[in-house]
């Protein structure tokens, strides 16, 4: 079984899943992940809105040493990978910060297309795996 790592952050299952943030209806402001409030004028009329699946890779770091709770899936200084963390542009309207698929900076390149991935986060001993979103180029 596959279950996301949060209610409301992205769509899910779908076949195109998309990432949810919200828009205001007063000054077009768009905010990732969804809040009540425009941050840019205050509104309280934020409403939902679906991001696109595809963007571009504005500015990146790669993650080289084992991420703190809750940000680590369990990984061990033994098993750990360096992945890419980045800024990615999504239209005109919005930044997000997200992992990348791509852990190798030389295959990572600002302006580069890349697009919405469900991927494994961990897995709960269960066996059920929490997804969580990231961003993979478009080869
Ligand atoms: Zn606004």
């Amino acid at each position: 079984m596959q279950v996301p790592f949060a209610e409301d952050v992205f769509t899910w299952p779908a076949d195109d899943p998309q990432l949810i943030g919200a828009r205001c209806p007063e000054c077009s402001a768009v905010t990732f992940p969804e809040q009540s409030s425009c941050p840019r004028c205050g509104s309280l009329e934020m409403q939902r809105h679906l991001l696109p699946r595809t963007g571009t890779l504005w500015t990146f770091t790669i993650q080289g040493f084992l991420p703190k709770e809750p940000y680590n899936s369990g990984e061990t200084d033994e098993t750990f990978e360096p992945f890419g963390v980045g800024l990615v542009q999504l239209g005109d309207d919005v930044k997000v910060e997200a992992r990348l698929t791509e852990g190798d900076a030389d295959a990572l390149e600002i302006g580069m297309d890349l697009k919405l991935a469900i991927v494994p986060f961990r897995t709960d001993p269960d066996g059920t795996e929490i997804m969580t979103y990231a961003f993979e180029p478009v080869r």
